[in-house]
């Protein structure tokens, strides 16, 4: 027997690690699990180039829970370690690494970021009062050693049986600790980290473990199982999957999600720096499914994290799926993941491929993308508004819907109304509707003079259209009840006034003697005898302004501008009817009933109001 003492200036370290890793006390199976695919792999390699003769069928990697001598062990079967390996490693390399990071972060609260930043083999000691490891190298002749230490720089080291090549290390778990006592928590904990590395993890309670198969219900519910998929799908090339290989393995990703993603793309990148992964296109089509943090990202196969702001952009984490890299650095915290040149390197890459693949579709079959346009349509505009070399790309694929359900790229819709749509100062002008029936009378209206009405009914329609005119040049987007039809698209058309101009002031004052003057403001214009008698219209901008407010949830500082403009047609046959009247009385009436006709065709007449409209309808028709 053997012992020292570990070489640190930190008296006892321990304590240290324990204090300063507790948020994230569970990574130490990580660190353990990590080491012991290592081993096995470099085994493998030298078995494959002839430098080693033994037997690697077999590699699972075991993880037991021994309830009753507190323990929980992971054993493998990989390259094990000399006497002298034991030394250099544990006690010099792995223990002045575990000491670096101390000085570094002693005093600095750093807590959060501390549970990223791997401390390796010494991370066992967040729950275990002692650690054994008993390893032999795979290097025949060398005996197997064991060494213990229980916490503080001492350790303990001896020759021992062990005859196969491989590593046990031995976690005495700590009294405050025994969560990790409980296989079901190691099992969820292996599913987490563990879940898709490429040796096999067996994972269960000692007494179970060599219990023959067939046995009663209860050991076959706890009999030790493999708990990883050691060949996930984005390590395979995609030339061999269908589609259906790409949705079993989405539900493999999220039991417990229901929804079917609508396609993805397959990442498999070597130059200029190493990427696989598969990204998945949810349907997003309102706020309550703009579910983040569902895009993983892995190392190797090793989970790193699934929270990836600023890691990549953020409307890139509205997708589900996995990345992985080799490149992105494991054992850091979340700021230095957000700095990484390769990290950014990565971002910029997938958003690209991102854009290509939609573009790709577009270009392939624009029938079945604009069966998906729906359902994709919140992801490129979120992505086109906060990305400005997204929206860069976008414009060749991104389409506009008019209230026809007929699909057009920019370009495309420009030529279809080009003709018609410019008013004299030769500006393009879009109308569009948010709701095709409640905004049926306005439409007709577009309708009658030739013009064609977009659909933008989703929620973050608002904040793209100012994003799209910012960059399209002369053009403008309004709604079609924001005016009448003619001031939307004003002409050089001069419009004749049937009425004089005293005529149009009393028309003026009678309207404005019936509505509250803070919440519509009368205005009278020469319209087309045919057009509607009376209109009410909503400001583009304020309405703008509102839509804005609520999808930020900020308590509304616009809303207080909820304000209207009742447009009278004074050309049409019922205002010179109504300056005739004699009859005050009718006069008020045929007043109120034009205006709540207005209301009613906005949804704004309701409760007395409305009951008061049905009362005078019927005294009408009497
Ligand atoms: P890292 O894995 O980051 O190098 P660790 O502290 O986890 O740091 O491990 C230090 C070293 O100890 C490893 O690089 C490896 O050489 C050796 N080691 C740890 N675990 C094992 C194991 N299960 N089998 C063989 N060698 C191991």
């Amino acid at each position: 027997m053997k012992s020292g003492k570990i070489n640190v200036k930190t008296e006892n370290i321990f304590p240290i690690i324990k204090k300063f890793l507790y948020s994230d006390h569970d990574i130490f199976l990580r660190e353990l699990i990590s080491n012991a695919v290592d081993a096995t792999q470099k085994l493998n390699t030298l078995v494959k180039s002839g430098v080693a003769q033994v037997d690697i069928s077999d590699t699972t990697i075991e993880v037991v829970v021994n309830t009753k001598d507190k323990t929980l062990r992971v054993l493998d079967k990989g390259i094990g370690m000399t006497e002298d390996e034991v030394l250099k490693y544990i006690n010099q390399i792995a223990f002045s690494s575990a000491e670096e990071f101390l000085e570094k972060y002693k005093g600095t609260d750093a807590a959060n970021l501390i549970g990223h930043f791997g401390l390796g083999f010494y991370s066992a000691f967040m729950v275990a009062k002692e650690v054994e490891i008993i390893t032999k190298s795979y290097i025949e002749e060398t005996p197997a050693v064991r060494w213990v230490c229980d916490g503080s720089p001492q350790y303990k080291m001896e020759q021992h049986d062990r005859k196969e090549h491989g590593t046990e290390i031995i976690l005495h778990i700590s009294d405050e600790d025994e969560q990790f006592l409980d296989e079901f928590r190691i099992v969820d904990l292996l599913k987490k980290y563990c879940r898709f590395l490429p040796v096999p993890i067996r994972c269960g309670n000692e007494k179970y473990w060599d219990k023959p198969e067939g046995e009663e219900k209860s050991v076959e519910m706890e009999r030790p199982r493999i708990v990883n998929n050691t060949n996930p799908l984005w390590k395979q090339a995609p030339s061999g999957l269908t589609q259906d290989d790409y949705l079993k393995f989405y539900r493999e990703l999220y039991p417990m999600s229901f929804d079917e993603p609508l396609f993805q793309i397959h990442l498999n990148v070597d130059y200029p720096f190493n990427l696989t992964g598969i990204l998945y296109f949810p349907k997003v089509k309102n706020q309550l499914e703009m579910q983040k943090n569902k895009v993983q990202l892995y190392c190797n196969q090793v989970f790193i994290t699934d929270q990836l702001e600023g890691i990549i952009p953020e409307f890139m984490q509205l997708l589900h799926g996995v990345i992985d890299s080799p490149d992105i650095p494991l054992n850091v915290s979340r700021s230095y993941l957000q700095s990484d040149a390769a990290v950014k390197k990565i971002s910029t890459h997938i958003t690209k491929k991102v854009a290509d693949k939609l573009e790709e579709m577009f270009k392939n079959n624009r029938e079945d993308f604009e069966q998906k346009w729906d359902d994709i349509k919140v992801f490129i505009q979120y992505g086109a508004v906060t990305d400005n070399k997204f929206y860069d790309r976008a414009k060749s694929f991104y389409l506009l819907k008019n209230i026809e359900n007929k699909y057009f790229t920019f370009d495309e819709y420009k030529t279809h109304v080009e003709a018609l749509q410019k008013d004299k100062a030769g500006n393009l002008i879009y109308l569009y509707a948010a709701d095709v029936d409640a905004q049926h009378v306005y439409i007709s209206a577009a309708k009658e003079r030739g013009y064609d009405v977009l659909c933008f009914d989703g929620f973050l329609d608002t904040h793209f259209i100012n994003m799209l005119e910012q960059n399209m040049e002369k053009t403008r987007f309004t709604r079609v009840d924001a005016d009448v039809i003619d001031k939307l698209i004003e002409k050089d058309e001069v419009q004749i006034s049937k009425l004089s101009e005293e005529e149009t002031k009393k028309l003026k004052e009678i309207f404005e003697n019936s509505v509250e003057k803070e919440k519509f403001t009368v205005k009278v214009e020469s319209l087309n005898e045919t057009d509607l008698p009376i209109m009410l219209t909503r400001n583009e901008f304020m309405r703008r302004y509102q839509d804005m407010e609520r999808l930020s949830g900020q308590k509304s500082f616009y809303a207080a501008f909820d304000h209207y403009t009742l447009v009278v047609n004074g050309n049409h046959e019922l205002a010179t009817h109504l300056l005739n009247e004699t009859d005050t009385e009718k006069q008020a009436n045929l007043t109120q009933q034009l205006i709540d006709l207005a209301l009613l065709s906005q949804n704004l007449l309701t409760g007395e109001k409305l009951s008061e409209f049905v009362k005078r309808s019927i005294e009408i028709m009497k």
